[in-house]
C-alpha cells in the first residue's frame, strides 16, 4: 500500500486524503483535497486535476461528482481526482493568485524556493511525476469567457504527445487543439508534464455558469480516456473525423466598455465576419472585434454586457 499526500491507496477501495501546500499568512496549512479510488486489479494511474486557474469551477465540481459516481468495482488501475490544485485563487474566485499575482498555468515547472505560486507548482508538477500515467487538465472560461467544448493536446513526434492525440481522440469531443511548441503560451502544466513522457490532454468546458450540459462533458470525457485506456470496461467513442486545430489567436479588447457578442462559440467565422462589438457607457459602439482568419472555429468569448477594460482577452479563435 501506497499514499499520495495523506491518502491510501487501497485496492476495491475509495479513500481521501490531502496534499500538504505550504501556508497561508495566519499559518494555516493549504490542504489539496484528493479523491482516490483504486481497482482491485492492478493498472496505471490516471491523475485528474481541476482549478489551476481558481475561477473556472466546472472541472472541480465535475471531479466531485465523477468520484462519487465511480464504482470502483469496475475499476482497473487508479483514479486520482485533484478538483482544486490552486487554493488561494479558488478562494479568491480569481484566475490569478491573490498571494502573488501569479497565472499558476504560467510559471510550470516552478521553484521549490521562489514565491507561492512558484512552489505550488513545483509541488504539483513533483508529485503528478511520482504518481500519474496519465493527466487530465480541465479547464473552462473562468468568469471572464465562455468556450466550447474540445480538447488540447501537445504536437510533436515523441510517444507521449502522440499518445496525447490519441486519447484525446476517444474522449467526446471533434474538436482538437493541437498546439505546437512554438507557439504555445509556455510555462504550462501540460508542457512540462509531457516532458516526463507522461500523455495528457486538456479538457475545455463551459466558463461561469455551470450547466448539467458542461458537467456531463467534462464527466463524459474523463470517463471515455478512463474506457480508451481500460481503466473502466466499454468503448469510448471513436468519430469519423476530426477538426484539428494548429493556430490559437487570442483576441484582446481594444477599448473599455462593455462586451457585445454577435457570433456563437463553436461557429465557425470568415474573415471580416463580427464577433461582437465594444459599446462604451453612453451605448456608443467604439470596436467592432472581427475575425481576422478564413475557416476559423470561435473557440471562446466573453460573456454579453461584462465590463472590459482594453487589453483584456475577449475571444479565442483557431485556425488549422
Ligand atoms: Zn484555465
Amino acid at each position: 500500500m501506497k499514499n499520495i499526500g495523506t491518502a491510501k491507496v487501497i485496492p476495491g477501495e475509495k479513500t481521501e486524503g490531502y496534499l500538504h501546500a505550504g501556508t497561508d499568512i495566519d499559518g494555516a496549512s493549504f490542504k489539496i483535497p484528493l479523491l482516490v479510488a483504486a481497482g482491485k486489479e492492478e493498472g496505471p494511474t490516471i491523475w485528474v486535476h481541476g482549478c489551476i486557474h481558481g475561477d473556472e469551477f466546472g472541472g472541480a465540481a465535475s471531479i466531485i461528482r465523477f468520484f462519487e459516481e465511480l464504482n470502483v468495482q469496475e475499476l482497473r488501475g487508479t483514479f486520482v481526482g485533484v478538483p482544486v490544485t490552486n487554493l488561494p485563487s479558488f478562494k479568491g474566485w480569481s484566475r490569478i493568485s491573490p498571494l502573488d499575482g501569479a497565472n499558476l498555468n504560467r510559471i510550470f515547472p516552478g521553484n521549490p524556493k521562489g514565491t507561492y505560486s512558484q512552489r505550488l507548482a513545483h509541488l504539483l508538477l513533483s508529485t503528478i511525476k511520482e504518481t500519474a500515467d496519465y493527466v487530465l487538465d480541465l479547464h473552462s472560461g473562468g468568469l471572464a469567457l465562455h468556450v466550447d467544448y474540445f480538447m488540447i493536446c501537445k504536437g510533436g513526434d515523441s510517444d507521449a504527445a502522440q499518445k496525447s492525440l490519441w486519447l484525446a481522440e476517444r474522449m467526446g469531443s471533434k474538436v482538437i487543439w493541437v498546439t505546437e511548441q512554438e507557439g504555445s503560451v509556455g510555462g504550462t502544466i501540460t508542457d512540462h508534464v509531457m516532458e516526463f513522457g507522461i500523455p495528457n490532454v486538456t479538457i475545455e468546458v463551459g466558463g461561469g455558469h455551470i450547466s448539467e450540459k458542461h458537467e456531463h462533458q467534462f464527466k463524459d470525457s474523463i470517463k471515455n480516456a478512463m474506457k480508451a485506456l481500460e481503466l473502466l470496461p466499454g468503448d469510448a467513442p471513436v468519430q469519423k473525423e476530426y477538426e484539428i486545430y494548429r493556430k490559437g489567436d487570442f483576441i484582446f479588447a481594444g477599448e473599455g466598455g462593455l462586451f457585445v457578442p454577435a457570433s456563437k462559440v463553436g461557429s465557425i467565422l470568415n474573415k471580416g465576419d463580427l464577433i461582437g462589438t465594444i459599446i462604451n457607457l453612453h451605448g456608443k459602439v467604439v470596436e467592432e472585434i472581427r475575425c481576422s482568419d478564413d475557416n476559423a472555429y470561435l473557440a471562446a468569448t466573453g460573456h454579453p454586457y461584462w465590463p472590459t477594460e482594453q487589453g483584456r482577452l475577449i475571444a479565442e479563435t483557431y485556425t488549422k
